[in-house]
């Protein structure tokens, strides 16, 4: 008989495998990022990968890069919806929230973990499914929760000891000191037309703002000499700005204004931030966010005001390997099986040893043959653990293991009764508890 042979079959092109011992990097992380945000009092929310598409398309904006070219959308075959993988979390948050009104007795601090999807040109940074963490606080207006989402992204950076990250912050106003701006800086581009490219002449009416935000080094004086949004903020919204500042200040939390500061997505009003680091190259931008009091009516919902902030988990993760290593977690124990017939008792005990808190890797065997106590021992090494466990025929008739150490006092060796291991495992020192 002829064996068929299959195609080997490949992940989707800027989609990416997460192995170990990478993956333990993300759950340090993660474990980081859930211990921080109880501190602040912020609560897990976990809403669906697939969305009705216009969710995105009204709480996004139409003249956006990632409405316009980025969304993974399509057809649900059996029923004709239109539907999308959520290239962010947000609207998909506000669109819970206003479902389930949630704000019926008072704001709520909410954060979420997990994969996004846009279909960019993949370079280091810019994935097609890639993973963001953040932070939303919905009904509260003032600038008090601004400051405490921009202190807790501070905080974790600090936690992370990540180093090289600066803030960038700006007002974007309310919607009427925007659209006199806006009056102003069409007729400024237009008196300077023979200067746009493209992208720019084909944004100069539908969303000439994002003409600031441009990556194009020869617009970079023109955009330097534009009218600035700042300059037509009225009082109530520079008493936001000049209300976040100070809490950051008294904070000792340093940033930088940065006029042109005007992100890609449309929703957003008031406070804008970014949290850059010039270390990771053209990918420089962290976490990202700002106010967008005006997105839960624009999907639908009560109107509510809002703001949050999302940070890329691979960006962090790349800025963190330039800076620390973190450490893999080991397993304390390895247990040695010289005759496979032992397994019974010998899983049983093992269970003892891992329900007093002790992460234990066991011997198992392999296609061809069960292992020689050279192999096991050698394998025992390469574990990186801390003991040995010999369950050896003749000490398991008498009731007892062998324990032998294999880093500090390697070598050393002695015999235990079966019946103390579990006290033994408790008795080891709290290095070789593993989270349950
Ligand atoms: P945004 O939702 O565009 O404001 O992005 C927030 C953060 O998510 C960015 O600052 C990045 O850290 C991260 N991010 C956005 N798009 C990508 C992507 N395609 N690949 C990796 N990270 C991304």
């Amino acid at each position: 008989m002829t064996e068929k042979k299959f195609e080997k079959l490949t992940a989707v092109k800027g989609m990416n495998d997460i192995l170990p011992p990478e993956s333990a990097r993300w759950e340090w992380l993660e474990e980081k990022v859930r211990g921080l945000m109880a501190r602040y009092a912020y609560r897990n929310i976990r809403t669906p990968i697939v969305e009705h598409t216009p969710l995105f398309v009204r709480g996004l904006g139409e003249v956006t890069d990632v409405v316009e070219k980025e969304m993974y959308s399509f057809e649900d075959r059996l029923n004709g919806e239109a539907l999308t993988l959520r290239p962010e979390n947000t609207a998909g948050v506000v669109r819970a929230v206003a479902e389930h009104s949630m704000l019926y007795d008072g704001g709520k601090r909410l954060y979420y973990m997990g994969p996004m999807f846009r279909h960019e040109r993949p370079q280091r940074g810019r994935y097609r499914q890639f993973h963001q963490i953040g932070a939303e606080a919905l009904g509260f207006p003032g600038p008090e929760v601004d400051a405490e989402l921009i202190l807790l992204a501070h905080h974790l950076w600090q936690a992370l000891a990540l180093k090289d990250v600066r803030l960038e912050l700006n007002s974007l106003g309310q919607p009427p000191e925007r659209q006199a701006h806006r009056v102003a800086l069409i007729a400024y581009l237009e008196a300077h037309a023979d200067q746009l490219d493209e992208d720019a002449k084909r944004r100069l009416h539908s969303n000439p703002l994002r003409i600031l935000d441009t990556k194009n080094p020869a617009m970079k004086a023109l955009v330097a000499g534009a009218p600035r949004l700042l300059d037509y903020l009225g009082e109530a919204s520079l008493a936001h700005l000049n209300a976040l500042r100070a809490i950051l200040d008294a904070n000792g939390v340093t940033y930088t204004i940065n006029p042109r500061l005007v992100r890609g997505l449309d929703y957003y009003n008031l406070t804008v931030f970014e949290f850059i680091t010039d270390s990771l190259g053209s990918q420089g931008t962290l976490c990202a966010g700002g106010r967008y009091d005006d997105l839960i009516a624009q999907i639908g919902g009560k109107a509510a005001p809002a703001v949050g902030w999302a940070f890329g988990v691979e960006r962090v993760l790349e800025l963190l390997k330039e800076q620390a290593s973190i450490p893999e977690p080991l397993p304390w124990v390895y247990a040695i099986v010289p005759d496979a017939q032992a397994m019974p008792q010998v899983m049983r005990a093992l269970n003892e040893v891992r329900r007093a808190g002790v992460s234990v890797q066991m011997h198992a065997g392999s296609a061809d043959a069960w292992g020689s106590m050279k192999s096991q021992f050698k394998k025992a090494d390469a574990s990186g653990a801390q003991w040995a466990l010999i369950f050896g025929a003749d000490e398991m008739a008498r009731g007892e293991l062998t324990l032998k150490a294999l880093r500090d006092g390697v070598g050393a060796q002695s015999t235990l009764p079966l019946t103390s291991l579990a006290a033994w495992a408790s008795g080891l020192s709290p290095a070789a508890a593993s989270p349950a």
